[in-house]
């Protein structure tokens, strides 16, 4: 036993659905503008340059479920939603013919963001972190296993705030693969088991408010309902 001189954090975790279970998480990876869409939306070119990707603390997970909290610092928080790949191992340099094998399930999420910070960061030339990696900035369902669910194909992602379809497109539709993700990804850092990655977001993003109800999903791999809290 290591002899840490304060109590160590726990593990951050993720449900696992139809388990007592739990998916712990070593690192959050997001993919950015991978729906060529919500690339145009955010007034940038959709053409295929290489893959972006950023972090979130794997504390930022958190259940796509209840009452999530309304984060401070913004008067512009967004929504993405987007499907979550969760690794169940890893490597470097994998080759894409190889990458699905490192997939040990998935589930729905959100990218939250705080847009008017990220919008200043761009615009000043600073870094992303807190306008993505705030804390509770990562809500996701609980994991489906490949091992019952197999690898989802062109299916259907969407989100409603109140009943309202804001967010639609198809997974088909990403610029970058979820084979070509896990391979651009191993080329700049190790990945391994325990890895969650958000795969970018379909156009349609926009405004959330106190008090909104918010149901997203996958067909066919998962649906969550939350509802934000109030302002702090
Ligand atoms: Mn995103």
């Amino acid at each position: 036993m290591t002899d840490f001189v304060i109590a160590p954090p726990a593990v951050p975790s993720v449900a696992v659905a139809g388990s007592a279970g739990r998916f712990p998480i070593r690192r959050v990876f997001c993919v950015g503008r991978n729906y060529a869409a919500h690339a145009r939306e955010m007034g940038n070119d959709p053409d295929r340059e290489p893959p972006f990707f950023f972090t979130k603390p794997a504390d930022a997970v958190i259940p796509a479920s209840g009452t999530v909290p309304y984060p401070s610092a913004t008067s512009d928080l967004h929504h993405e939603i987007e499907l979550v790949v969760a690794l169940g191992s890893g490597g470097t340099n994998i080759d894409p013919a190889d990458a699905m094998d490192t997939v040990w399930g998935y589930g729905v999420g959100l990218d939250l963001t705080r847009r008017d910070m990220q919008a200043a960061a761009k615009d000043m030339g600073r870094p992303w972190d807190m306008a993505k990696g705030f804390d509770a900035s990562a809500p996701c369902t609980p994991l489906i296993p490949v091992a019952t669910l197999g690898h989802p194909e062109n299916r259907t992602i969407w989100l409603d705030i109140n009943g309202v379809r804001k967010q639609e497109g198809l997974l088909g539709d990403m610029i970058w693969s979820i084979p070509e993700v896990i391979a651009a990804l191993s080329r700049l850092v190790a990945l391994a088991p325990g890895d969650l990655i958000y795969t970018g977001t379909p156009s349609g993003v926009g405004p959330l408010n106190p008090g909104d109800v918010v149901t997203g999903g996958v067909d066919g791999v998962a649906e969550f309902t939350l509802t934000f809290g109030p302002k702090p």
